[in-house]
């Protein structure tokens, strides 16, 4: 088979994903405290690639992992991934299995969930650590964290279940105004006095992602939970108290250039005819790659160090670009993320452009886009990944 090498491709830079793994770990040790860092490589690792992301992180160091459910879970065993790895989703309806065989560490979230693990864990005659999750206002997944009095008898009855840590998530951690942060904070530390009064005192208890760990050292208790921290993203909103390195780019090339006269438009629908004489180049990266179809007209792209903008309509395999008057030729390089001659597109514009979280960008980056990794932000050699 030959090698498949598409124009458009993501390139990952593993070594920006260890220097802000490290920059965290540092930032958090401060002041003699050294809470555990739980590198968060849900959906992908943020679209950047699981099973790469976790080798490097555990490679730097990273001593727990944590993924969305026990499918991602099972990946990263699969790809000889040692550390503890937390699995954030609920387990009530799933086949519990992986949990054992792949030595995963579950979170325990309803009382339903505690019982099938109990379960599971007494049949095949072993115990089994998980981490308790508290909801304080997310209204997600959890316990309650007002009638632990009546779900937690249920979790501390009997063998088969050990709780190894207790944990929150917040709602607001980004917004400086919302008043849930400090409502969620004060019911965790609650809900951490009741459990204690049913005998539960976990060694470990996490509440922080990235937004939170920036804002409040008083959310770091004994571990954090980054994730957009560790591929290089401050959360909007938040201090910039760290120096970190996007890890992602997006890079495609030009396959063609043409002129277009005065009310002539492009792509699908015809829409916003130009008023101008204007030179097109047609890039081959559409929606399917994973690019949403509302640039079109909001977005702009890197070609020869220029800002050129998304026009037409982005559409499944390509989409065009306004480069009139740039002397743009094809197999010009042409950059969607990431930087080029001293100007740079980050995913939080691309997000920011069409109305979204960076979150939903990075995780959009297609099935189809290959993903060439590599160290530091050099050119990518032809047959890289
Ligand atoms: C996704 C997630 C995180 C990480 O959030 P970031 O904002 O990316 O730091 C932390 N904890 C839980 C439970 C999550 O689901």
């Amino acid at each position: 088979m030959s090698t498949v090498a598409r124009q458009t491709f993501a390139y990952v830079d593993l070594g920006a994903i260890q220097a802000n793994y490290r920059a965290v770990s540092s930032y958090i040790s401060r002041g003699g405290v050294d809470p555990l860092v739980i590198s968060v490589v849900k959906a992908n690792g943020y679209g950047h690639g699981a099973v790469a992301v976790a080798r490097v992180l555990e490679a730097a160091g990273a001593k727990m992992l944590a993924c969305a459910d026990i499918e991602e879970g099972i990946e990263l065993r699969r790809e000889g991934v040692t550390v503890p790895i937390l699995v954030f989703g609920a387990l009530s309806v799933s086949d519990l299995d992986g949990i054992f065989t792949h030595c995963l560490t579950p979170t325990v979230s309803s009382p339903g969930a505690a019982r099938a693990l109990r379960d599971a864990a007494t049949r095949r005659g072993t115990c089994v650590a998980c981490h308790l999750k508290i909801d304080t206002g997310m209204n997600r997944l959890g316990f309650r964290f007002d009638n632990l009095w009546q779900t937690i008898p249920e979790v501390v009855l009997g063998p088969g279940l050990k709780i190894a840590a207790a944990y929150t998530h917040f709602a607001t951690a980004d917004d400086r105004e919302h008043p849930l942060f400090d409502l969620q904070r004060s019911r965790f530390s609650e809900a951490l006095g009741r459990l204690e009064e049913f005998g539960i005192r976990p060694g470990l208890r996490h509440a922080a992602n990235s937004a939170a760990l920036l804002r409040d050292q008083s959310t770091w208790y004994d571990g954090v939970r980054p994730g957009l921290l560790l591929y290089g993203l401050i959360p909007s909103g938040c201090p910039r108290s760290l120096s970190l390195v996007p890890a992602l780019t997006l890079r495609s090339r030009v396959v063609a250039v043409k002129g277009m006269r005065p009310g002539e438009t492009a792509g699908y629908g015809a829409h916003f005819p130009v008023t101008r004489p204007t030179t097109v180049a047609v890039v081959p990266a559409g929606y399917a790659d994973g690019l949403d179809v509302r640039l079109a007209g909001r977005g702009s792209v890197l070609v020869r160090g220029r800002l050129a903008p998304i026009v037409g309509a982005v559409s499944m395999d390509s989409m065009t670009i306004d480069v009139t008057g740039l002397g743009v030729i094809p197999g010009d390089e042409v950059v969607l993320v990431g930087a080029q001659g001293g100007n740079r597109i980050g995913v939080e514009d691309v997000a920011a452009a069409i109305g979204t979280v960076p979150y939903e960008i990075f995780c959009r980056t297609g099935s189809r886009i290959i993903r060439r990794y590599g160290q530091g932000m050099g050119r990518v050699g032809a047959d890289g990944g």
